[in-house]
């Protein structure tokens, strides 16, 4: 890599002295003295005045200056639950609502889930006590659906507004409405960007207090040619600064659990090969479904002499702020949800991030000393390939779930609903008629009754479909196991680099003939007669922690199956049942063998392939349903499980036609000729 002469070139002497000693400066501040160093802390009084004058405020200032764990914090002590009400505080990520929270409950000296908690999907940690509440905007989106006025808070904040999720976007219509019948409400939205202006406008010219951030410089270096494997790049980065570098660490972006996983096998392997030359490098890494253990070790003070490296995704962008960042590796990518509303098909994808997600990345290095910043791809890529700005949630994916809650808080009229910057209209009837083809909706727009059980599930529309036609198929233990199992991603499997043959072995012993839905569901049962056994999880290669996950969605997804009273029964030795009850929910994603030798989904004719992972990637079934769409070198489905073409006509008349249906070539195809061609 070419910076890498760059970095040898400079000599940073006495930068060297300065990062070091605010590095133990750090250490040695007590949680007093770190919260009056935020740059939050000289405002608290005017920010209190504020708030007590106006209904709504908007707070802008830079991440890291001490807005999500400070602002409750000052709002409790000013007495803003005096009256037996709360301070909510939405988050768009999980783990930044189980961080925070931690973080807030230390502070505070209080213990966590009592009188400040968390409640995220599938998880409360929070109780009678709670006055400090964090959540995601997705719980709170469906909170509405209890308490539509918020009674129970005296202040919302809808914070880190500026990452334009989907559902804090609805939530900015849903609060400025409450605002109007609830004077009593304060509301605030805090965003670290410059986007204050808009929300100002949109919330009837709201005053905006802005808390000036303290930033050191940070130099921004690119690469002279396009790297072509960032990882490998990443890797190679890391060691470089830890060579070459004064201490003080490091914070790489990468895009997801498995390509940070990756990362850390490297730099582990090759750390472990350069030997003691080189001082300690820890390697944290950080994503959605990491356990909370780990989690709070990212914020531990690095000890002295060693260097941290955070292998994080864009939750580090503004979510998460770890202190004593110096050094930024940033490749530029994130992965994103796309939809496309000419094919219905939705797809997980690795995507260039924006000029806007690049600086803010970058300005990462500089909160406690100048810093540097390594972008992974050339100044003239910046300049010209990357977008200004990251195109909000709601205008690029699936509205299916969203449209369902609104629609259950009787919010009919969804083209005149209040929106920031409202969705394509494609996207909305989009979603307007795939519900009604789920059932959840008559031809009027209505919500029907089935409609209403399905809003019970805070899942997509399909999922929750699938839930409730286990009813009928009678296999309501088995749908639930799987949609518990599909809920906590593919990361089920654990793939050491070192071991793959070994763990690819094993994956197998739990396939099942008819796919991957029915393998997942094989593994959670044997796991269950383990008796839930950690060493079980280790002999198998599978991932105790996903497991663990997914039994306790699974038990917060029965407990919604009795709310809508479905009864857990068991299919016991039929699969059929069960595999009909999944086409019930997933019959919008089907693709059909061709004769070209590999998938074509059935409605849009689109090219797709079986994930190589999955236990139909060597048999090649006439037809399947597949649980989603990742887009890497292909458009690849993921969690794939044999259908038979006629059950679409049982499960989804109103949706399919015998004619498209009908095979011409009926006979089964010769293996060998799919297998290769599906390479
Ligand atoms: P903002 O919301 O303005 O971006 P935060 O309130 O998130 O700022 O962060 C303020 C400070 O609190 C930062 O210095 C950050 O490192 C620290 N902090 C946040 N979460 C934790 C945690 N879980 N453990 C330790 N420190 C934390
Ligand atoms: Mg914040």
């Amino acid at each position: 890599i070419d910076f890498i002469q760059a970095l040898q070139l400079e000599g940073n002497k006495e930068k060297k002295e300065e990062v070091e000693k605010s590095e133990h400066q750090k250490i040695r501040m007590s949680i007093e003295e770190t919260k009056k160093s935020l740059p939050v802390y000289p405002f608290k009084k005017s920010l209190i005045e504020a708030i007590t004058n106006y209904q709504i405020l908007i707070v802008e200032g830079e991440t890291g200056s001490g807005k999500t764990t400070q602002i409750p914090q000052y709002l409790h002590e000013a007495g803003f639950t005096d009256d037996g009400k709360k301070i909510g505080c939405t988050q768009p990520r999980r783990v930044a609502a189980m961080s925070v929270s931690a973080r807030v409950a230390q502070e505070m000296n209080v213990k966590l889930g009592n009188e400040v908690g968390y409640s995220i999907r599938f998880e409360d940690c929070t109780s009678d006590r709670t006055v400090i509440k964090y959540m995601t905007d997705g719980t709170l989106h469906r909170e509405f659906l209890s308490e539509p006025d918020l009674a129970s808070y005296s202040v919302m904040i809808i914070d880190e507004a500026h990452e334009r999720t989907l559902h804090t976007d609805i939530l900015f219509g849903l609060v400025k409405d409450i605002t109007r019948f609830r004077p009593d409400l304060k509301l605030l939205i805090s965003s670290a960007t410059l986007d204050a202006e808009k929300f100002s406008t949109f919330f009837d010219d709201a005053p905006i207090f802005r808390i000036p951030g303290r930033r050191f410089p940070v130099d921004i270096y690119y690469t002279k040619a396009p790297e072509a494997d960032y990882v490998d790049a990443c890797v190679v980065s890391i060691l470089q600064i830890h060579a070459t570098q004064p201490l003080g660490d490091i914070l790489v972006f990468l895009t997801g659990q498995e390509e940070i996983e990756t990362c850390f096998e490297m730099l582990q392997e090759r750390t472990k090969r350069i030997g003691k030359k080189l001082k300690e490098l820890i390697i944290l890494p950080v994503y959605a479904n990491l356990p909370s253990d780990m989690q709070a070790k990212i914020f531990e003070p690095t000890p002295e002499g060693a260097r941290k490296v955070v292998l994080a995704t864009n939750i580090a962008e503004t979510s998460l702020t770890i202190d004593n960042i110096i050094y930024v590796i940033d490749p530029g990518f994130a992965k994103q949800n796309n939809f496309n509303s000419k094919t219905g098909m939705e797809s997980l994808m690795v995507v260039p991030i924006s000029k806007a997600s690049a600086n803010q990345r970058a300005g990462r290095a500089g909160r406690v000393a100048p810093g540097k910043c390594f972008r992974l791809y050339t100044a003239w890529a910046y300049k010209y390939e990357l977008e200004d700005n990251t195109i909000p949630e709601i205008q690029r994916i699936n509205l299916g779930n969203a449209v369902l809650t609104l629609k259950a808080l009787g919010i009919n009229d969804l083209i005149h609903f209040d929106f920031l910057d409202p969705p394509p209209h494609e996207t909305l009837v989009l979603a307007l008629e795939q519900l009604y083809a789920l059932g959840a909706l008559n031809h009027h727009g209505e919500l029907t009754k089935a409609g209403r059980r399905m809003a019970e599930f805070p899942t997509d529309p399909m999922l929750a479909k699938m839930l409730l036609a286990s009813e009928k198929y009678k296999c309501s233990e088995e749908i639930v196991t799987i949609a518990a199992m599909l809920s906590v991603n593919s990361s089920v499997f654990y793939r050491p680099k070192d071991k793959i043959i070994h763990a690819d072995t094993a994956r197998k012993n739990f396939f099942h003939p008819h796919g991957d839905h029915l393998t997942l569901m094989n593994v959670y049962n044997q796991w269950v007669g383990s008796e839930f056994s950690v060493q079980w999880c280790y002999e198998n290669f599978i991932q105790y922690r996903s497991m663990k996950r997914a039994r306790d969605v699974r038990e917060q997804l029965a407990g919604l199956m009795e709310r809508v009273e479905i009864d857990m029964v068991s299919s016991l030795s039929d699969d059929t049942n069960i595999r009909k009850a999944i086409t019930a929910g997933y019959f919008y994603h089907i693709a059909k063998f061709s004769k070209g030798g590999h998938y074509k989904t059935v409605k849009h004719n689109q090219t797709v392939m079986i994930h190589p992972n999955s236990a139909l990637f060597e048999e090649l079934p006439r037809w399947v349903i597949y649980h989603e769409l990742v887009f890497t070198s292909k458009e690849f489905m993921r969690q794939v499980t044999e259908i038979e073409s006629k059950w679409l006509l049982e499960v989804a008349p109103h949706y399919y036609k015998a004619k498209e249906l009908e095979d011409s070539t009926n006979k089964k195809m010769p293996k060998t000729v799919g297998k290769s061609s599906n390479r």
